[in-house]
Formats: structure tokens, sequence, C-alpha cells
């Protein structure tokens, strides 16, 4: 049976095209005779494409479980679905039912068609749209992730698949019966997860994120000869904003992410100051749908894919990757943004996601239901994470070197604490002690003033305690300020300038760095203000200079 959000959406998800729309889209296409069982397309065909139904009748089958989903399309209906707009493999099999003839429409011409017909673009738009999220909530998926929750990687691999809305199926070697069948199917045991296991039968043991993204095929490919006008490195809020206008604007678009859109606003439950939302919305959603309209756009995505150095002595400029390939760019918007500090404590990356975590989304809120909580941190995500999780868990308490909140938390989040009955602020508190065998079984905190330590059975730590920036990859190549975040327009002195080699005869722009055509937006840049709101205006903003400077540098550097 199809679910839920079939039935109460089904108008919107399989809307059926005027004539006059299929006119518009004949152009875009080319005409295919069918016969009746014909297999028009399979889940995995690398050559994306759709087909709007002419004559006849087609049924996309959605595979897997013990029940197949069908849905039936007559004249003017299409299938197709966000995977095709990225230009990836697909999750169903389109067949033929009836013969008749069908409009068959390839990837490139569909993002034409989105950009520049709006009526047409919003009904495929919020169909693809519907249907993806049909697909995340069916029970039925072409791949299975097993793995343990006393593993912290299974946690990182359940974030990468949910954070980047790739349908898949989850199941605890701990807790599902059905794990252990699944992995005997393929020849695996317990030992090996986390896995991930195809429905045609493929496996991968112990699998790391990049062989994750590479066995769903979720990245487009890279072509190391084409030099693309600008290339975003970091999918944050600055990152995406960037590539929603420099896509928007006919640029070609790339963005390289090391793991998932969204950056650190992407481990936010809830955010309540961006502008537009009242009721806050999550970072997931926000950015969920900043990439969808980026690619609406023409924006490429490559995710669990590390840019590990900018190689600046020629151009177009080159960012290397960490498997080696080469992306070439005439220029560049860095929005790699900041990463929390991990407090020194020998044994922490042992409890990495067994009990200490980096961000409080409903995945981890669920770990922690009923449980006493620790969050680390007195900035604005370490009052949200508090809240949130007061939600589910019995107690929260916050630990803060500080005296109290109110030079680092905004006011509304302060007084929210302070009407929880279970969050307990402790001030002048760190932690000074993990001990668990397999996972964090008991905490030690410290009071500072005091001298007092004391040991509770606490399993979950949240960690939110301020943040270095993500600069190694820009090496030599970009002035940085003396904690490494990357310094632009006029915070550039003339003598860094001069350092730098800047070749051009006037100063750089705003957030432009000491790398003409080399932009840093968001909480990467020197002094940026550590908001969501600034990120997003920093990476829309800067675009129009990126338009200058490729003029420019062709003339100067070209
Ligand atoms: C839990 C939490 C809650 C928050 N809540 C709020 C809020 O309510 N309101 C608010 O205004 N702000 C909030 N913030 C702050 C806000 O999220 C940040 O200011 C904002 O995300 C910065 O955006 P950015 O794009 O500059 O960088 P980031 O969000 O840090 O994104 C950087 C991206 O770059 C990628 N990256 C890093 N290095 C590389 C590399 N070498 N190669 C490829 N990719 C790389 C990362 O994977 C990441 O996706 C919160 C932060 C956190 C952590």
């Amino acid at each position: 049976m199809p679910n839920d959000l079939y039935e109460k959406r089904r108008e919107q998800m399989f809307p059926r095209l005027t004539k006059a729309q299929v006119a518009r889209l004949e152009p875009h296409g080319h005409h295919l005779a069918t016969t009746a069982g014909q297999l028009l397309m399979e889940p995995g065909d690398r050559e994306a494409k759709m087909f709007v139904v002419l004559t006849g009748s087609l049924y996309v089958e959605i595979p897997g479980g013990e029940e197949q989903v069908l849905y039936p399309l007559g004249p003017g209906d299409f299938a197709g679905e966000m995977s095709t707009l990225r230009g990836v493999p697909g999750f169903a099999f389109v067949h033929v039912n009836e013969p008749g003839e069908v409009l068959v429409i390839r990837d490139s011409e569909l993002r034409l068609i989105v950009q520049t017909d709006a009526e047409i673009s919003e009904i495929f738009m919020r169909a693809f749209i519907l249907r993806r999220m049909g697909l995340i909530a069916s029970p039925n998926s072409e791949m299975t992730l097993i793995g343990s929750r006393y593993c912290g990687h299974t946690l990182h691999l359940r974030e990468f698949l949910t954070r980047n809305a790739y349908p898949h199926f989850y199941l605890d070697v701990e807790v599902d019966e059905d794990a252990k069948r699944q992995l005997q199917r393929v020849g695996l045991t317990a030992n090996d997860v986390p896995a991930v296991i195809g429905r045609d039968g493929r496996a991968v043991r112990k699998a790391s994120l990049r062989e994750v993204a590479d066995f769903v095929e979720i990245n487009p490919e890279l072509d190391e000869s084409q030099v693309h006008d600008v290339i975003v490195v970091g999918a944050g809020p600055a990152g995406l904003a960037g590539a929603v206008y420099a896509a928007s604007e006919g640029l070609n678009v790339r963005v390289i992410d090391s793991f998932a859109p969204g950056g650190q606003a992407g481990s936010s439950s809830r955010i309540e100051n961006y502008l537009g939302f009242p009721t806050g919305i999550s970072g997931q959603a926000l950015a969920g749908r900043a990439v969808v309209q980026s690619q609406k756009f023409g924006a490429r995505f490559n995710v669990a894919c590390d840019a590990v150095q900018l190689h600046c002595d020629q151009w177009p400029y080159r960012i290397e990757l960490a498997d080696g390939r080469i992306a070439r760019t005439r220029a560049v918007i860095i929005a790699t943004g900041a990463q929390y500090r991990k407090p020194e404590l020998s044994n922490l990356a042992k409890y990495a996601g067994t009990g200490v975590y980096y961000a409080a989304t409903h995945l981890e809120g669920k770990l922690c239901q009923n449980d006493e909580a620790i969050v680390v941190g007195g900035g604005n995500s370490a009052g949200q994470a508090a809240v949130f999780l007061s939600g589910g868990c019995r107690h929260v308490h916050i630990l803060v070197r500080s005296d109290g909140l109110a030079e680092s938390m905004s006011h509304y989040l302060i007084r929210r604490i302070e009407e929880t009955p279970n969050i307990t602020l402790h001030t002048r508190t760190r932690i000074s002690g993990l001990e668990g065998e397999y996972e964090l079984e008991r905490v030690t905190w410290t009071n500072d003033r005091t001298g007092d330590r004391e040991t509770r059975p606490i399993r979950h730590v949240f960690l939110m305690t301020g943040a270095a920036p993500n600069t190694e990859w820009l090496k030599s190549c970009v002035n940085l300020d003396e904690k490494g975040f990357v310094r632009t327009g006029s915070d550039l002195s003339a003598e860094e300038l001069k350092d730098a080699r800047w070749p051009l005869s006037r100063p750089p722009y705003l957030m432009e760095t000491s790398l003409p055509g080399v932009f840093a937006v968001g909480d990467v840049r020197s002094g940026s203000v550590k908001r969501i709101a600034s990120a997003v205006g920093e990476g829309s903003v800067c675009v129009q200079f990126v338009h200058r400077t490729l003029r420019e540098l062709a003339a100067v550097l070209g």
C-alpha cells in the first residue's frame, strides 16, 4: 500500500500536466514509442531522465520489502524525482502498462525547464520534493544500513544519509531481529557492522563514509578537465546561499562538502532567530530547502568530499580533494566554517557517537530519552540543545566555565532555560573525566571555584564549546589572522597584500581574500558574526563580486 503521504497529497505528488504544458515541454525531449511490459528505467540507471506520458500508460514501481508500491501514470502524468534533477541514479522501476508514446527528457534539459518555465517548474519541483519525502517515509528502500547503537560511526553514517535526504532503512544489531538475518543473507555477521546492503545483494562491511557515498551513488560525476566558474567549498548556510545566488545568476557552480549540506546549522534542532520562520525551523529543513533551490538552478553537489589543498600557483585555481581528484575553477568561495573545540580529555574520541555528541538533532535526542544529559557550552547552540533535550531527557545539566550565560547567549534562550525546571546551570564547571567500557557510563565534573569533583552516572554529553576555523586546506594560499580565520577586504593591510603578491591595482573587494577571485564567507571569515543570517547574507552578497572578478581575472591572469 502507498504510504500516508501518498494518500494525503496525491494531487500534488502526481499532478497531471495540461495539453498546453506538455506542448511547452516538447522541444526539450524526444518521442519514444512504447510496448506493453517494456522497462523504461530501473534503480541505479546512470542516465538520469524523466518520462511524460503522451498516450498509453506507465506504472512506477518502488521495489523492496514484502510489498511493492505501484503508482499508475496516464496521459499528462510524468515519472521523475529529485535524483533526475540532480543527474544521479533514481530509486524506481518505470514499466509500460498500455503501449503508446512518451516524451523522454534528459536531466540537463529538465534543469533548463525548471529554470525557465515558472509554471511547470513549480509543478515539477513540488512533485519531486514530495516524491522524495514519500520515498524517505516508505518502509521499502533500495538500501539498508545495519549498525549498532554502541558504535559511534554508525550514528555518523545515519546522520550522513539523513542529512543528505537519502531514503534508507536502518536496522540495529542490538535490538532488531531482522538485522542478523539480513547480514547472513550476504555472508556477513554482527562483527561487520556498520554494513550497507543493497536490494540487489551488494554489500559493504565496516563501511567508511566515502564507501557509503559511493555505494549509494549520491554524487554527480566530476570532470577534472572542466573549469568551473565558481567552486563553493562548504555547504553550510554561507556556502548554500552562495550556491543559490551564483547558480541562479547563470554561473557554473559546484559545491563540495566533507559531510553533508547544512554545516553547523544542520545539527541544530530548532533555529528560532532566522528571518521568516516565526515558529522556528530545524537546520536540516532549512538546508534541505536551500539544496533543492540551488539544484533547481543547476548547482551540483559533491558530499563526503574533503577539500585538502587549494593550489593557487596558477589560474584557474585547482582544488585537490581527499581522493586525489582535482576540481578546477576560476573563482572560489571559501565557506568551510568552523567546528567545535574539543575539551582535553584523553579518552574523548572513544565515546564519540556512543555518549559524546557534537549535534543535538532528533537522532541524538532519541538516544537519551528519559536519561540525564550534559550540555557543555554557553553559546546559543548550547542553549538550544539544552532546551530541545529537556523535552525528552529526565534532566539536562549545562556546564559553563564562566560565571553565567549573559555574555554569550541570547536573552530569549536564557529565559527559556530559567523557566525549564529540568535544566540546571552549573557555572565555573568543566568535565574532568569520562568512564565506561563500551559506551559512556559515568561523567566527572569539577567546580573550578571550589575544587569539588562529582561523579554521576550520566551517559550523554553534548559538546558545544566554541569554534575553530576549518582552514588547513588553504595553507599558504590566503592570509589568515592569528586564530586561523581568513582575512578579507579592508581587513587586509597594504603590507599583507604585498606579502601575498596581490597582483591587481585595486584592493580586495568586500569578502575577497588576499588571493584575487577567492572569497571567504560565514564563520570561516575573520571578524564574522557567527550567525546563520549573517552567513547567508555574506554568501549571497559575495556573488556580485565573483561576477566582477571573473571578468577582470580573465583579462589580467587568463
Ligand atoms: C547546534 C547549533 C545551533 C546553532 N543555532 C543557531 C541559531 O539558532 N541561530 C544562528 O543565527 N546561528 C546558530 N548557530 C550558528 C550557525 O549555525 C553558524 O554561524 C553557521 O552555520 C555558519 O555557517 P557557515 O556556512 O559559515 O559554516 P558552517 O555551518 O560551519 O559550514 C561549514 C561547512 O563546510 C564543510 N567543510 C569544512 N571543511 C571542509 C573541507 N576541507 N572540505 C569540504 N567541506 C568542508 C563542513 O562540513 C560544513 O558543512 C548554531 C550552531 C550550532 C552548531
